[in-house]
């Protein structure tokens, strides 16, 4: 049972891996009204990014008519945090006249005053202008908090150093109550720019907690001839053991069997030094502990484990930064994902609406019910209303209910009359039949409504980033996704065919052949291995109906698709599904060509329809949605999509497929392009080594999100194999 829950807590937490949000809406205010989240909290990787998110929180907070209060006792705004991010929306802000206060649990810029002696502070993305009135320019951390101080001093901004926040309280008048360890303040609106950095993680493994054991390096000048031990395998461990070892003598201790995480130019330096012997590197070293002098590793080898006990003077262990999500959350702050709310009652809830359709559809067959359907409506409306109001409290399993009964309605009644699903059956296909037209073409008609307005707002959202920037690839693939859609799968299945038979356009033979009438439309699927070769799998992010879906409807939830390899590993499920679909197309073929195989063709087609058709395609990777992003059937279950697979990876092992994805040296690690990956693909990992993307390396569709979220420009689509073929790029102007 214990391993039940924690298969479904690594499949319903997976999207939270690596990095976990707060839930934000336009503009950055959180679901706390009048409290807003910037900066690295908030996504934003790199000071520039933070700094635009600060000038751009402050002018939205500006333009508001009840920005500015009269009373002295209320300030405009309380900034919490003085990073890149809360100096620049209190200045921004100070600049507009409103009543700002910010508070600084350590010293101004702490994140930046933590850096090592000297480390240069890149100005990164080139392409974008800083914005608001916070300097910034490629300088070494001590001139840049020198001019941060001069701009601070000069624009007279009250920051008040050593007062962390500690809790936070929305009052009846609307202000909020800001809590520090030495005050209170009120403020009318609280801007909270905390940044991700300042909880060190710990191994919490014995001795840690010794005074020659840091989890920060600031002057690596200070340590000379040493034995020194760094722990990590991410840049910061990396850069740490090269500065270091120019004086000491340096082992860096590694869990992993290799640095996939790490910037190219830092593995070159990693490499150079560990070939000149100025440093020691252990791969699958686990600490098990830290002693008076020695450090003790637990080695794997082949499958083998050994102990060593390493020497140290100074450790070091930089294992990165853990996201405050206790802080978030006892500021009542509602984080991504997060599986709040009490899936018993959301259960019985759900059930109990079903159950109050069922009385209300009058065709229960027990005597007690009939004649009851303003009992059942009441009832519908008091389960479904109890799960809204739930929902909207933060019960995500809530949510899951209401997105469940409106999936497996719309799915449900889409049978044949008589063949509903409870409870619908007996009536819901003759309920949603209008103007003598079957559920089945409405359904068609709400869902190329949905893929329109969801595609046109994804188009927006994609297609003109900040600042105006056009990305000429985002709006052609939202115009042919859309397209597609109304052409292939709307106007030719349900219009063209249909008068094609009636008015027997394609003469009298095949207008009265039943297969022709209700399956011709398919053949455009032959072009599928031609679009392989040259688009490798883009038919899932240009064409498909079921993708169009995932790309539109499904967009606004695509950074919760589960990350990591357990995800990756499920994705076996789509080669079953093949499997089966392979099967029951033999059995088919024998049936029409051959006469044989009668029975088991359709029991065949009866179960593929009932478990892929409806189950898998229909109703639960669309409630899924908003927890797993849209990808669910695509990346799980589609045979389509694995057949691609198998052509694209065989096309690129070849080296005929012009389908990749490459990296410069450039990527700073953000995560951004990871996150936005529908398909779950880490492909940070891959711009850090700097391999292209192909699918021979990943389930990639070719849909270009992560080129386009890129802050530094990493990402561009390149042919892999080597040949004739041009290069195929992301246009952006
Ligand atoms: C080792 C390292 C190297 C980096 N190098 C670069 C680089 O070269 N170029 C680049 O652009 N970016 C770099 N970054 C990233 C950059 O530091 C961050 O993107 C940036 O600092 C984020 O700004 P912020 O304002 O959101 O948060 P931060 O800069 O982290 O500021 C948050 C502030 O809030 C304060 N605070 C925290 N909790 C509380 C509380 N409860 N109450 C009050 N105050 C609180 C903190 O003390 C801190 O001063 C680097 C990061 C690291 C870790
Ligand atoms: S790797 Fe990039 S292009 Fe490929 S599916 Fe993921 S986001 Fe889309
Ligand atoms: S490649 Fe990914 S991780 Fe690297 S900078 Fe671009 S978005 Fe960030």
């Amino acid at each position: 049972m214990n391993r039940l829950f924690q298969i479904l807590h690594d499949v319903f937490e997976s999207s939270n891996m690596p990095t976990r949000r707060p839930v934000l809406r336009a503009n950055f205010e959180s679901n706390i009204a009048g409290l807003y989240i910037i900066g690295d909290l908030a996504g934003a990787p790199v000071v520039k990014l933070a700094m635009e998110q600060g000038n751009d929180v402050a002018a939205h907070i500006a333009a508001k008519p009840d920005a500015r209060g009269g009373d002295r006792n209320i300030y405009d705004i309380v900034v919490i945090g003085s990073g890149a991010a809360g100096l620049n929306a209190a200045l921004g802000a100070k600049d507009s006249g409103l009543r700002v206060l910010v508070l600084e649990k350590s010293k101004i810029a702490n994140t930046i005053e933590d850096f090592p002696e000297g480390k240069w502070v890149y100005a990164e993305p080139d392409s974008r202008p800083p914005r608001g009135k916070l300097w910034l320019d490629g300088a070494s951390k001590e001139d840049l908090l020198a001019r941060w101080h001069q701009i601070i001093h000069e624009n007279g901004l009250d920051v008040r150093t050593g007062e962390g926040v500690e809790g936070l309280q929305k009052q009846n008048d609307g202000t909020l109550e800001v809590r520090t360890s030495q005050s209170r303040y009120i403020a009318r609106r609280v801007v909270l720019a905390t940044g991700q950095r300042g909880n060190a993680r710990w191994l919490g493994v014995p001795g840690e907690e010794r005074e020659q054991v840091y989890h920060r390096l600031y002057s690596p000048k200070h340590y000379r001839d040493e034995e020194i031990a760094v722990v990590g395998g991410g840049n910061s461990a990396v850069e740490a053991a090269l500065t270091l070892a120019e004086q000491n003598r340096v082992t860096l201790a590694y869990r992993g069997t290799e640095f996939a995480r790490v910037f190219k130019d830092n593995r070159r330096k990693l490499d150079a030094a560990v070939s000149a012997g100025k440093l020691t590197v252990i791969y699958q070293a686990q600490v098990k502990g830290f002693d008076e002098g020695t450090c003790t590793l637990d080695i794997e080898e082949s499958g083998r484990h050994r102990s060593l006990e390493l020497p140290y003077h100074h450790a070091f262990v930089l294992i990165g930064a853990d996201a405050p999500t206790e802080f978030l959350r006892s500021l009542g702050i509602r984080l991504e994902n997060d599986w709040a709310g009490n899936p018993a009652a959301a259960a019985a809830l759900t059930l109990a609406a079903l159950a109050g359709i069922w009385v209300w559809g009058g065709k229960t067959g027990i005597p007690a019910f009939q004649g009851q359907a303003v009992a059942g409506g009441l009832a519908v409306i008091a389960a479904l209303g109890s799960l809204l109001i739930l929902a909207l409290r933060g019960s995500r399993f809530a949510l899951l209910g209401v997105s469940f009964v409106i999936c497996y309605t719309i799915y449900g009644v889409k049978q044949a009359e008589g063949f509903e699903y409870w409870p619908y059956r007996g009536w819901g296909a003759r309920l949603l039949t209008f103007w003598n037209r079957p559920w089945s073409f409405w359904y068609t008609v709400l869902y190329t409504s949905v893929m329109t307005v969801f595609g046109l707002q994804a188009m927006k959202r994609w297609g003109w980033r900040q600042g105006g920037k056009r990305d000429t690839f985002q709006i052609w693939r939202y115009v042919s996704l859309i397209s597609f859609q109304w052409i292939f799968f709307f106007l030719i299945p349900e219009f063209l065919f249909r008068w094609a038979v009636q008015y027997q356009w394609v003469g009298e033979r095949l207008a009265h052949d039943p297969v022709f009438a209700g399956q011709a439309w398919r053949a455009y699927g032959l072009i599928y291995a031609w679009l392989v070769l040259f688009h490798g799998k883009r038919y899932c992010s240009w064409i498909c109906g079921c993708g169009g879906l995932a790309e539109t409807l499904g967009d606004r939830w695509r950074h919760l698709a589960p990350k990591g390899k357990t995800s990756v590993r499920w994705e076996f499920m789509n080669s079953i599904v093949l499997a089966a679909a392979v099967v029951v197309t033999l059995l088919v073929l024998g049936r029409d060509f051959f006469h044989i195989f009668g029975k088991p063709a359709q029991t065949g087609l009866e179960y593929y329809h009932l478990f892929a058709d409806v189950w898998l395609v229909g109703i639960l990777p669309v409630t899924l949605y908003p927890f797993f992003g849209g990808k669910v059937w695509c990346r799980y279950w589609c045979p389509l999509a694995k057949m691609m697979q198998i052509f694209g990876a065989a096309f690129t092992r070849f080296r005929v497929s012009r389908f990749a994805i490459d990296a410069n040296e450039k990527c700073i690690a953000c995560m951004e392009c990871t996150r936005n990956c529908q398909v779950g693909i880490d492909v940070m990992t891959y711009a850090l080594k700097q391999e292209p993307i192909t699918n021979a390396n990943s389930s990639c569709i070719g849909c270009g999100i992560c080129v386009t979220v890129c802050p530094m420009e990493v990402l561009t689509f390149a042919r892999a194999a080597a040949g004739p073929a041009e290069l195929v790029q992301i246009a952006t102007n």
